[in-house]
């Protein structure tokens, strides 16, 4: 393999390296099947078996009950800023819409094409900094559900536990946290992430859903727009992102031989305090998020000046420590550290900082 850079990537994002090295081993022909995962029929019984593995790994891992679905669908986290309205908001209902960040900004105006959305709480005049209390946070009791994004990937926010809904359907976006933690799966409607940042490659999305709600859907809606095609179509109602399910289940494999989600979150921890720990060392590197609302898997973070700020990101890519520039719409630096994240990476950005620092602060 050629040598690897450490990818702070914000997604796409880093994969495992087992779990790359399983793939290239393993491209030209699956084992006992003789085709590569690239030529094989969805509805082939080597298919059945990847798809059947994907699923049940995220059950065990995240312990889904017994009667939610586990769905494989395309379009992204951003069609199901479309396809969560389309099913479960009735034209003359209303869902409550927590906006704390600019992805869930997106997810509400989205839903507002399909019927009423009401802000049950927002951080969006101090730039969504934090995430709101509970005692700013406002549920209707009629709400047909109360959407939430779990961790603002582009401010670098995490609910450290969801909010009380009640008994409204609690409908999340997971997509840049989704398995970096044990998660009370029965407390959730929907759960949904698009694959390309804790889960596999771009091109896959999946989604967890409560059995009543993934019947909701009209059957006026588009075949494909409607949760309730993948539940009868087991996932396949057309042909699936063969590939990028195939690479879910080998990473959801590798997570689980990692001790799964307990492991994983006090790996998380570990790697963020490490790099939070950096950043409040001194006042030359200043946190973007509150520190109670700080997100274990994107680590937001400011310089002095912007031209230092430039200047880090250029030394940092010369240093094999790739991909730290801030989200192009609020800028500064973001260091992404996701599941397959090493923590040997943290460690040379930690000392990398404190070289940076030592030269230009
Ligand atoms: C990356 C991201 C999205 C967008 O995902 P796509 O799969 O590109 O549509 C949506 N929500 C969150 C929280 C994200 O991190």
């Amino acid at each position: 393999m050629a040598e690897r850079v450490f990818n702070f990537g914000a997604g796409p994002a880093v994969l495992p390296e087992p779990v790359l090295e399983q793939i290239r081993d393993h491209l030209p022909a699956l084992p006992g099947v003789g085709m590569s995962v690239l030529e094989i029929s969805h509805r082939s019984p080597a298919f059945d078996e990847i798809l059947a593995t994907a699923e049940a790994n995220i059950r065990a891992l995240a312990g889904v009950p017994d009667d939610y679905r586990v769905l494989f669908l395309q379009g992204g986290a951003t069609l199901q800023f479309s396809m969560v309205p389309m099913n479960l908001l009735p034209p003359d209902g209303t869902a409550d819409y927590l906006l704390t960040g600019s992805w869930a900004a997106q997810a509400a105006r989205e839903a507002e094409k399909f019927g009423s959305v009401r802000v049950a709480a927002t951080t969006e005049a101090e730039g969504f900094g934090r995430l709101p209390s509970a005692a700013e946070i406002d549920i209707s009791s009629t709400a047909a559900y109360v959407h939430a994004t779990t961790n603002n990937t582009i401010a670098g926010t995490q609910w450290p536990a969801m909010p009380d809904v009640g008994d409204r359907p609690l409908v999340v976006d997971a997509s840049s946290d989704i398995l970096s933690r044990p998660i009370d799966v029965a407390g959730h409607g929907l759960i949904y992430a698009g694959a390309q940042k804790n889960l596999g490659p771009a091109g896959v999305t999946v989604v967890i859903v409560r059995p009543d709600l993934a019947e909701r859907g009209p059957s006026s809606l588009p075949k494909l727009l409607r949760y309730a095609t993948y539940v009868q179509g087991g996932s396949r109602p057309n042909t699936p992102p063969v590939f990028a399910i195939y690479v879910v289940s080998l990473v959801t494999a590798w997570l689980r031989d990692q001790g799964g989600l307990q492991a994983a979150a006090a790996r998380n921890e570990r790697k963020a305090a490490k790099l939070y720990a950096a950043i409040d060392r001194t006042d030359f590197y200043r946190g973007v998020a509150d520190p109670d609302s700080r997100s274990r898997m994107n680590v937001t973070f400011r310089l002095p000046t912007p031209e230092l700020e430039a200047g880090f990101i250029h030394e940092t890519e010369a240093a094999g420590l790739s991909g730290l520039k801030g989200h192009r719409s609020v800028g500064g630096l973001r260091a992404s550290i996701y599941n397959a994240f090493p923590e040997a990476g943290v460690d040379a950005l930690a000392a990398f900082m404190a070289e940076f620092e030592r030269t230009y602060g």
